[in-house]
């Protein structure tokens, strides 16, 4: 699985090799500068174009690598862009004062319009609406957290439409290739299939079926279960630990996507679909106002926590999560009990406090029920009468009988960070290998 994240810096170089040659066949740099000049300004149009592709959840590719995975894909060639964009503009620079007086050519005019849009695309990417740089630092999240609204930023991270389209109409008019029809054709073609794709895709969200809630529960205290119930048509077709974006359209919060995993089981019911979701901030912080009657969108489903090969097999299995990290667990457990697996299955649970369990009733019957069942919850924040104080570790482990495991198991975990980085560690001092453990991060 891993060579598919080379899919998307694999096509952009393909993209820009054709687009060079194409170029190439009319044009010959007359010296190094304006070669790299026209090299760097082409790269970064792929790069682009790339990136609006991989806005648009492509399926084919995500089922490979999984969303956050494609994120990450998306923030790293992000991040090349600045570079091969400095270059590019560097080298064609033509003076601050022609800059500010706006005399420029057509071209270059374009061009600014493309690289102004381009930044505030690239600081919201960066700042705002992707972790994987500024997770690196408390503080920034904190910031972030505290004064950046996400929403606001999605729409200003959409200019990057107007941006591509601005230099689009830059790259028809830059002198080098005027004439040269297999160039226009190839830079068409690619800007229709990457921008075709993003339209195709919002007219499908614009599509989606509303499913209407039918419960809405608080199991515990933040914690909000909330079912939803077709209209009449198919129920989304997701496999136990998938997630979705949820859109509350007729609601009294808003109506932005957010992601949350299904906490039920797709054999168990064909008509409904549930999700747990803890209050988080602005969004989660609202869910009170929802009701029975309003609407949702589902868009989806995503992800490979539990893949299909691993629930044809008859491994056993370890479902480890941290507080809220639960729900796609719950997911496979229930999907798992639906099928009247006979696999052997613990459930292991890091908890901070008693308020926060949930369900412990279904736990101990299914207990009773399925000799191989077992479920081992601990509590971290405060001592609970008949279960373990501290956090999942191997002495918490080896107490609990499971260390065989390590070598017989696939392990599911899905926490919050600092959790997930020491389960991470568990398991590879464990010598749990990398195709035994699928790990769910509740972050893009
Ligand atoms: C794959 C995945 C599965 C998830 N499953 C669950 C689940 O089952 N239950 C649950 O309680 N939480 C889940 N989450 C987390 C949940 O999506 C966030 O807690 C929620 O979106 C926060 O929104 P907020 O506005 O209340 O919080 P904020 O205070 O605005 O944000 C808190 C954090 O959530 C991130 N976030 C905010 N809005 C979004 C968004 N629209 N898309 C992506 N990230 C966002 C922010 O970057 C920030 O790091 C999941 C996240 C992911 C990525």
């Amino acid at each position: 699985m891993k060579k598919y994240k080379w899919f998307f810096p694999g096509l952009s170089l393909f993209m820009f090799a054709t687009l060079f040659l194409a170029l190439l066949i009319e044009f010959v740099p007359p010296n190094a500068s304006e070669l790299f000049s026209n090299m760097t300004g082409m790269f970064s149009y792929i790069i682009m174009l790339n990136l609006v592709l991989i806005a648009s959840r492509p399926k084919w590719i995500e089922r490979k690598i999984g969303l956050t995975e494609m994120y990450h894909v998306h923030a790293w060639m992000a991040m090349v862009l600045p570079f091969t964009l400095f270059i590019h503009v560097f080298i064609r620079w033509s003076g601050l004062e022609q800059v500010l007086s706006w005399d420029l050519t057509i071209t270059s005019k374009l061009g600014y319009i493309g690289l102004i849009t381009l930044i505030i695309v690239m600081l919201t990417g960066i700042f705002v609406l992707s972790d994987t740089f500024i997770k690196k630092s408390k503080k920034l999240m904190e910031l972030k957290n505290k004064y950046l609204k996400r929403n606001t930023h999605l729409w200003l991270h959409r200019l990057s439409i107007v941006s591509v389209i601005a230099i689009l109409f830059h790259v028809y008019t830059v002198p080098y290739a005027q004439g040269n029809l297999p160039y226009h054709i190839l830079v068409t073609t690619y800007t229709v299939i990457s921008l075709g794709w993003y339209f195709i895709y919002k007219i499908k969200l614009g599509r989606l079926p509303k499913y209407e809630i039918v419960r809405h529960e608080q199991p515990a205290p933040n914690i909000h279960e909330i079912e939803m119930k077709t209209n009449g048509f198919d129920r989304l077709d997701y496999q136990a630990g998938q997630y979705g974006f949820f859109r509350f359209v007729d609601s009294a919060v808003t109506s932005e996507a957010h992601p949350f995993s299904f906490s039920s089981a797709p054999l168990s019911n064909d008509s409904t679909v549930t999700i747990m979701v803890q209050e988080d901030g602005d969004f989660t912080g609202n869910l009170d106002q929802i009701k029975p009657g309003d609407r949702v969108t589902i868009e989806g489903p995503y992800g490979n926590f539990y893949p299909e090969t691993v629930e044809n097999s008859n491994h056993p299995l370890v479902l480890l999560s941290g507080g809220i990290g639960v729900t796609p667990n719950l997911s496979v457990l229930r999907e798992e009990i639906a099928k009247d697996s006979n696999r052997r299955i613990a459930f292991v649970w890091g908890l901070g406090s008693k308020e926060n369990l949930m369900y412990h009733e279904e736990f101990q019957k299914l207990a009773k029920q399925y000799p191989n069942f077992s479920y081992h919850i601990i509590f971290s924040e405060e001592e609970v009468a008949g279960f373990p104080h501290g956090f999942i570790d191997n002495e918490f482990i080896q107490n609990e009988g499971l260390e065989e495991l390590y070598e017989t198991a696939t392990w599911h975990v899905c926490g919050p960070p600092p959790m997930l980085e020491a389960a991470k560690g568990l398991l590879n001092e464990n010598n749990v290998k990398e195709d035994q453990a699928y790990i769910e991060e509740f972050a893009f």
